[in-house]
């Protein structure tokens, strides 16, 4: 057997593997496994590179890297909060777009110095890979300063899009050069600068609710960077883990945006124009009412049918345990419990659905917004514990909301709403809530997970 045929018989069974890995990831109970399917295929596919003949006499290089990343990566992974979650994925998102760049920036400088030969199709798969890696790049990074709060002006100024327009023009020329003239190292230089620069611009004015559309999308183009990048570097490892990432992102990207109900370019191109500032949602009427925990409690032990609606919040206070225990104390009196869950709410696709299923809440109580809104008409209180964006009125009825448009859980249309948070907080839209004004909602006020331990006791009291 060859070496030849061991590398590429190794990164054949490292492929399989992750793609056996994301199919895993696609139901809640075998995720675990699929993430470590997809883990021990990134190691088999690293150890194998150790003997691959294009690399030669860079060990100790490698070593370091590896090491530094891997430290880095299990250090954060193991600090980072649940709701922390979203920014080190663009974090780490940023990185794979970044190194897909340095490939194509690499291998280029080869082909100018002579060092390697490139067919026609190789070239543009690099110059395609170093343009998509470096935005993906500069453009997580910036999304991440945006989701860790070390940025929270959105900036805008008029000619934002007629400037990222012609910056984009300008790389697509100075890629066209590198592809017909060759890769000079200044004309490099150049493409990349603008490349990076562009990730910028196009992100900083994307605003707080479109940003997980916006993750999902860099995602999906470190995966296409990565996968043209493994095609320049024949690597079949790569070139099938990228194309995965690249496919599995897309579709993630599309389904955000749909269950946003805006088109992908108008969240990379709409905003422009309005500010942060003018995010009000429109005037909200009339006065907040509060409710304490032994009165809602009791309100709902008298319910038939009663349908919770979890958010960021509930991740926030960790009150998945508390809130599962009071749903069975009220199915024990006979009313009828549901979960609710808004396709982005929390801080990551899926967020609700992960905290619910670690409490032990069974599947079948838990519906999605398509299959729930009909019925909160008929719903005698609809309980909102730290869901705040995703009940927002506004969407339906302010046009000059920044979430004008976007599908919403009608809480609203429930007899009796009532909303758990701990203060006048907003959510990540930064916009005021219609919601809480309403003649039919009650605030009440508190720690997600407190309050919960107050409306257990409540109902317990009830006997
Ligand atoms: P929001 O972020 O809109 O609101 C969360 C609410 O929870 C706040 O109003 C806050 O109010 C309250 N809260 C925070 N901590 C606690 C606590 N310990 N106890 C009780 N309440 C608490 O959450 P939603 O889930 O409604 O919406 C998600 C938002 O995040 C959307 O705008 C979405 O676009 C965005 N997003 C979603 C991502 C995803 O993939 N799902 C990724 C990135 C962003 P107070 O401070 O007063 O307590």
């Amino acid at each position: 057997m060859s070496l030849d045929f061991f590398i590429n018989a190794a990164y054949f069974v490292a492929a399989v593997m992750f793609i056996y890995g994301l199919k895993a990831m696609s139901s809640p109970v075998k995720a675990r496994a699929g993430i470590i399917w997809a883990g021990a295929a990134m190691l088999l596919a690293i150890l194998v590179t150790f003997i691959h003949p294009m690399v030669v006499g860079n060990y100790l290089l490698m070593i370091t890297a590896i090491f530094a990343g891997s430290l880095a990566a299990w250090y954060t992974g193991r600090k980072v909060a649940m709701t922390d979650m979203p920014q080190m994925i663009a974090l780490y998102n940023g990185m794979g777009g970044g190194a897909a760049g340095a490939i194509a920036a690499v291998e280029l400088l080869k082909l100018f110095s002579g060092q390697v030969a490139m067919d026609m199709a190789t070239i543009i798969l690099a110059v395609l890979g170093g343009v998509i890696g470096s935005v993906a790049f500069t453009g997580s990074l910036i999304a991440f300063a945006k989701l860790q709060g070390w940025m929270r002006k959105t900036p805008r100024f008029s000619g934002q899009q007629a400037l990222n327009m012609l910056l984009s023009l300008f790389t697509v020329v100075l890629g066209a050069l590198i592809i017909v003239q060759g890769p000079d190292p200044m004309l490099l230089a150049l493409f990349f600068a603008s490349a990076l620069l562009l990730g910028i611009l196009i992100t900083i004015p994307i605003g707080g609710a479109d940003m997980p559309v916006v993750i999902s999308l860099y995602n999906a183009l470190t995966g296409l960077a990565v996968g043209f990048e493994g095609y320049v570097l024949q690597n079949p490892a790569m070139m099938v883990a990228g194309m995965v990432v690249g496919a599995a992102g897309t579709l993630l990207t599309l389904l955000m945006a749909k269950s946003m109900n805006r088109p992908v370019s108008n969240v990379l191109f709409a905003g422009f124009g309005k500010t942060d500032e003018d995010a009000q949602g429109g005037p909200a009427t009339g006065e907040m009412k509060s409710i304490d925990a032994n009165d809602a409690a009791i309100q709902m032990a008298y319910s038939d049918k009663v349908v919770i609606v979890p958010g960021y919040g509930m991740a926030v206070g960790q009150a998945q345990h508390k809130i599962w225990e009071l749903t069975q104390l009220l199915q024990a009196r006979g009313v009828k419990v549901s979960f609710a869950i808004h396709p982005v709410a929390g801080r990551m696709p899926g967020h609700m659905n992960v905290l619910l299923a670690e409490a032990g809440v069974p599947y079948d109580l838990i519906f999605d917004l398509e299959d729930i809104n009909a019925q909160f008409p008929n719903t005698d209180v609809a309980l909102v514990i730290g869901a705040n964006d995703v009940v927002n009125p506004a969407a339906r009825r302010d046009t000059s909301s920044p979430i004008y448009g976007m599908p919403i859980l009608d809480v609203d249309k429930a007899r009796n709403c009532i909303v758990i948070k701990r203060g006048q907080g907003t959510g990540f839209s930064g916009i005021e809530n219609l919601l809480f004004f309403e003649d039919n909602t009650r605030m009440c006020y508190g720690d997600a997970q407190k309050v919960a331990q107050g409306l257990i006791a409540g109902v317990k009291s009830l006997g």
